[in-house]
């Protein structure tokens, strides 16, 4: 059952088209207008609906198809974007990776539809408990991270505290079958010298957080190494 998630959860609903490419399709766009015929009264509507469907297109290839949430591949280039510009601004920065307990269990148990619906639900509830600021990723099957801007590690720990609480407490139901949730949550700060060790660092917090029992908060101790 686990094997069929794999392109699931990354890729089914996901619109696969990167956007460096995106990019030059739309150079390709602009220039086939400006050498086509197309008639003056039309070019107008042609040129807003190319624009459409290309902000459309755009738009679908930088988000996860199942819960709307920015997609993996917009991680990646997001994560060092916000790295880069922190150091360089000398700003604070902090990296959670949020992950639901036992998940495997919930479709095992329910099916993969009430896992799907647990997905949605909680991507909604990560995304409403953090500022516009902050950025919400599906990082992989059931794993978000959040990028929390100018917020250090201890600022960070209060939202992320609030959604442990949220989730541990809400009621989620499923054809009228209730049932309880709980995230883990590791997370890391900005003094480390490249995003990849930013981004291991929250893991390895999170890693101790399953390990510590789950359903915790876990910050990634930087004087330990
Ligand atoms: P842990 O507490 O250690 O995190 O246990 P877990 O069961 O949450 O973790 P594990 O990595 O063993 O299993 C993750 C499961 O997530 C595997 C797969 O069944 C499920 N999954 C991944 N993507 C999707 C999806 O898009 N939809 C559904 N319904 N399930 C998914
Ligand atoms: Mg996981
Ligand atoms: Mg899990």
């Amino acid at each position: 059952m686990d094997e069929n998630f794999q392109g699931y959860s990354e890729s089914k609903d996901s619109f696969d088209i990167p956007p460096e490419l995106l990019d030059e399709i739309q150079r390709n766009i602009e220039e086939i207008i400006t050498s086509f015929p197309v008639p003056e009264d039309n070019k107008l509507d042609v040129i807003k609906k190319i624009n459409f469907m290309y902000s459309h297109t755009r738009h679908m290839s930088l988000t996860d198809g199942l819960t709307g949430l920015y997609n993996r591949r917009h991680f990646d280039s997001m994560v060092e974007r916000e790295f880069l510009r922190s150091k360089r601004y000398d700003g604070d920065l902090s990296l959670a990776i949020v992950d639901i307990d036992f998940f495997k269990k919930i479709n095992d148990k329910y099916g993969h539809l009430c896992g799907d619906y647990v997905l949605k639900e909680v991507a909604y509830m990560i995304l409403d408990n953090f500022r516009k600021t902050d950025l919400v990723f599906r990082y992989g099957g059931e794993e978000f991270v959040v990028l929390l801007t100018e917020t250090d590690i201890n600022g960070s720990v209060v939202p992320l505290e609030r959604l442990r609480k949220r989730i541990e407490e809400y009621p989620f139901k499923f054809n009228g079958e209730g049932l309880k949730l709980t995230i883990s949550i590791g997370v890391a700060d900005n003094l480390v010298e490249s995003t990849q060790e930013l981004i291991d660092n929250a893991d390895k917090a999170l890693y101790e957080a399953k390990g510590g029992g789950r359903n915790r908060v876990i910050v990634f101790n930087n004087k330990k190494d």
